[in-house]
């Protein structure tokens, strides 16, 4: 399985300017293989693939010179994310979803270089790119496994590499539990033992600052200035720092329920998305996909089981006689039983019958029913 680390890169002001340069070409390929696709479907009614457009490459080179100064895999895989760029988009309008159509990339939405296979390497204080140097590494953690791909990040005026590597798998001992896990607003997450996850609290104070900072944005009335500039790049920092606190907290929250569990059940967000319109939910599913992701891949890698069940009348059931209606969904917190009178907190009722579905043979639901 893949496997990703990701290191800061110290390049030199020389080196800098390489690789802003290299960023700047690599955005006008890909905002110009937009257009030439868009223009093509538009004037003749033709489509133009990737594949079309990557035997251009050797022409382009030749036309224009200053492209021979990046990495050829590192252009080819421009066109390729333009591809998927379409391919995604397509898929989209074919589902009839909100299509989307593919976007032109500004000077600050364009800030990485993929090579996807070669002219890379790293030893223990340089990270070696062809057509960059050798650049400054802290590699602050051992990689393991088989090196594939690096791929060069611009975040906040700092440098990343991330290399993906092919590791094998650490299968870890059974450990005889199953758990169910409803994710929800008011708590991260409630487990079937009865075990809630708090969203952290200094999470919460980013949060708080972050809207300081965006409303000093905003008063900053002259686009260009000097000072609204310095306000943006304040918002991108504490951006970042949010992100990094909940993907922190993503880590060990699934790797906890991993190193427990043999069986994982969460809620099939899929399903539970349909129907639900608002912003304020669509922003939680953000942080939820990069925790079921997480967690799917930290079980692959411990050879656990993880399911994703159909979560419809999940929070309505009851988990000790089954029977499902909205009355027995007292309040938001509490749940009590109209047929048998169980009665539960809500979520942790939620998350045996989330259980109950993974396991329908009982794996250790009995077990945790009996903590509740
Ligand atoms: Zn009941």
């Amino acid at each position: 399985m893949l496997r990703a680390y990701r290191y800061r890169l110290y390049p030199t002001k020389a080196q800098e300017t390489v690789l802003e340069g290299q960023l700047r070409l690599c955005r006008n390929l890909y905002n110009a293989a937009l257009q030439e696709r868009r223009d093509a479907y538009r004037k003749a009614g033709k489509t133009v693939t990737g594949y079309d457009q990557m035997k251009c490459l050797t022409e382009i080179k030749a036309a224009l010179p200053e492209y021979a100064g990046v990495y050829s895999q590192v252009l080819q895989d421009v066109l390729k994310r333009l591809d998927k760029a379409f391919k995604a988009f397509f898929r989209r309008v074919k589902e009839g979803s909100k299509p989307g159509y593919p976007r032109f990339q500004g000077r600050d939405r364009y800030d990485s270089l993929c090579y996807p296979q070669s002219g890379f390497s790293v030893s223990e204080k340089t990270a070696f790119f062809s057509k960059v140097g050798n650049v400054r590494i802290r590699l602050h953690r051992p990689m393991e496994g088989k090196l594939k791909t690096a791929t060069i990040r611009r975040e906040c005026g700092e440098w990343y590499v991330s290399y993906v590597c092919e590791v094998d798998a650490q299968p870890l001992p059974a450990t005889g539990s199953a758990v169910g896990v409803d994710v929800g607003t008011t708590w991260f997450a409630v487990t079937s033992d009865g075990e809630s996850v708090e969203n952290p609290r200094h999470f919460r104070g980013a949060m708080k600052r972050l809207r300081v900072a965006q409303r000093a944005v905003s008063r900053k009335k002259n686009k260009r200035s000097n000072r609204r500039r310095k306000a943006v790049r304040r918002v991108a920092k504490l951006h970042r720092k949010v992100s990094r606190q909940r993907l922190d907290f993503h880590h060990k929250t699934a790797l906890k329920l991993v190193r427990e569990n043999d069986l994982i059940a969460h809620e099939d967000l899929n399903v539970k998305g349909m129907g639900m319109g608002n912003l304020a939910r669509s922003v939680h599913d953000v942080g939820w996909g990069q925790f079921f992701a997480l967690l799917s891949q930290k079980a692959e890698c411990a050879a656990r089981r993880v399911i994703a069940v159909d979560p419809r009348y999940t929070s309505q059931a009851c988990s000790q006689c089954g029977h499902t209606c909205r009355e027995n969904r007292v309040s938001q917190a509490k749940f009590r039983c109209v047929s048998c009178g169980h009665t539960a907190n809500a979520d942790h009722n939620a998350a045996l019958n989330i259980l109950g579905r993974a396991a329908p043979s009982g794996v250790n639901v009995a077990h945790s029913a009996s903590v509740a």
